[in-house]
C-alpha cells in the first residue's frame, strides 16, 4: 500500500500556499476530510470550506478510523423471503483524510495489520484503497506518551503524505506513489527543499522529543509481563469500581475495532437491513455467548481485559502494543482513569512484591 519514507523525494510547500493544496484535494477526492473545531472539541469532519479546517490541535475527539471503520455501517439489505441481497454498501468513495497525527497514522497501520493480515477484509480493503493519508506534525500535551510507545514519529507508516511544520513552510515527506501522484497534481505548488528547510526539518523533528515531561511518561519495558503477573493484583478491582462502563475510552481509542451486528426489519417484514455498529468491551454484557455464560464476568474482569489487550495480546498478534499513546482513553474519561496511573500502580506493586 505503501513505500517507505524516502527523504530525496520530500518537498516544501508554503503556508501561504496552503489553501490552494487543500481546495485542489476538494476537487480530486469525494470527500475532503480534516480536523475542525466543535464546540471545545476538535474533530474530524468532512469539509465544505477549507478555511473552516483546524492546522494546530493536540487530539480530535475520535480519531480517523472513524472514516475507515466507520461507527455504524449499513453493510446491505436483504429479501426476507428470498434471502437475495438487494443493496450493498457503497464502498467506492475516494477520500482524502488531512491533518492526521503520527499516533493515528501508527493506530490506522495497527488496524490494517489487524484487517488486512492472513484473512484480510475485502470491505475494510476497498475503503483503505480508495483512502488518501496526509499526516500533520504536533506537539504533545500532559495526556500524550506516544513517545514511550514508539509512535511519536511517522516511520514507516501506512501515510502518503507528511507535513512537518517548519515555521511559514512545510516540510512535505512522501511516503507513497499515492503521495508522489498527489504532489505531480499540484505541480507549481511545491518547491525544492533547500539546505536551511532539512536543517529547520531536522531541529523541529529533534525538538519534539524534547516536549513531553518524562517524570510522567509510563515505563513500558517489560509491562506485558508486569501485566501478566499481576493478573490478580487489587489495583484492577480499585481501578475498576471507579469506572462507569461507558466504553468512552474504546470509543475513543484509534487501535480499538470490536464491533457487533443486527439485523433489521422493515415495518411490513419484506426486507431485512444488517447493520454492524462499533462496540465496546467495556460494557456489560459485552462477552455473553449462547447459554448466557460470560466471558469477562464482571466490571473488573472487563477493565483489566482492555489492558491485557492493549499490552499483552497485541504484541502476541502483531508484535507490538496496540497503544499509540495518544492519551484520548484518559484525557476523555469521565471518572479520571489514567492509563499511565493504572500501569504505574501496577508496576509499583510488583516491585514490592518480587523486585523486578
Ligand atoms: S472511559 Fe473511563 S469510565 Fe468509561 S469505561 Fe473507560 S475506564 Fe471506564
Ligand atoms: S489505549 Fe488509550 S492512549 Fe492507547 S491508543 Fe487507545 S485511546 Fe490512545
Amino acid at each position: 500500500m505503501s513505500t517507505l519514507f524516502k527523504l530525496e523525494k520530500a518537498k516544501i510547500l508554503s503556508k501561504s500556499r496552503i489553501f490552494d493544496f487543500l481546495n485542489l484535494l476538494k476537487e480530486n477526492f469525494d470527500s475532503l476530510i480534516a480536523p475542525v473545531r466543535k464546540g471545545k472539541y476538535t474533530v474530524f469532519s468532512e469539509i465544505e470550506n477549507v478555511e473552516d479546517i483546524v492546522f494546530e490541535y493536540t487530539r480530535t475527539l475520535l480519531p480517523p478510523k472513524k472514516f475507515i471503520l466507520k461507527y455504524r455501517r449499513e453493510r446491505f439489505t436483504y429479501d426476507a423471503q428470498t434471502l437475495e441481497i438487494e443493496k450493498q454498501e457503497n464502498l467506492s468513495k475516494k477520500q482524502v483524510i488531512f491533518g492526521v497525527h503520527p499516533c493515528d497514522l501508527h493506530g490506522l497501520t495497527i488496524l490494517d495489520q489487524i484487517h488486512l493480515g492472513e484473512f484480510p477484509d475485502p470491505r475494510y480493503l476497498e475503503v483503505r484503497r480508495n483512502t488518501v493519508l496526509i499526516g500533520l506534525s504536533c506537539e504533545p500535551d500532559e495526556w500524550c506518551y506516544c513517545i514511550s510507545t514508539g509512535t511519536a514519529f511517522p516511520d514507516g507508516a501506512n501515510w502518503d503524505l507528511f507535513l512537518t511544520d517548519i515555521g511559514d513552510k512545510y516540510f512535505v515527506s512522501i511516503g507513497s506513489d499515492k503521495g508522489d501522484e498527489l504532489v505531480h497534481l499540484s505541480d507549481g505548488l511545491f518547491e525544492e527543499v533547500t539546505e536551511e528547510d532539512l536543517n529547520k526539518f531536522k531541529e523541529e523533528t529533534a525538538k519534539k522529543k524534547h516536549l513531553f515531561d518524562y517524570e510522567r511518561l509510563p515505563d513500558l519495558e517489560r509491562i506485558s509481563q508486569v501485566i501478566e503477573l499481576e493478573y490478580e493484583s487489587e489495583v484492577w478491582k480499585k481501578e475498576a469500581e471507579r469506572c462507569l462502563s461507558c466504553g468512552t475510552c474504546t470509543n475513543t481509542c484509534p487501535t480499538c475495532f470490536c464491533y457487533t451486528s443486527v439485523d433489521i426489519p422493515s415495518l411490513d417484514g419484506k426486507k431485512v437491513q444488517r447493520v454492524e455498529f462499533i462496540t465496546s468491551c467495556q460494557y456489560p454484557y459485552y462477552s455473553r455467548v449462547a447459554g448466557g455464560h460470560e466471558f469477562l464476568e464482571d466490571r473488573t474482569a472487563r477493565f483489566r481485559h482492555r489492558y491485557y489487550h492493549k499490552f499483552v495480546g497485541y504484541p502476541y498478534q502483531i508484535g507490538k502494543f496496540g497503544c499509540v499513546g495518544c492519551g484520548r482513553c484518559s484525557a476523555f474519561c469521565p471518572a479520571n482513569i489514567s492509563m499511565v496511573k493504572t500501569l504505574k500502580k501496577l508496576r509499583e506493586g510488583k516491585k514490592e512484591k518480587t523486585n523486578v
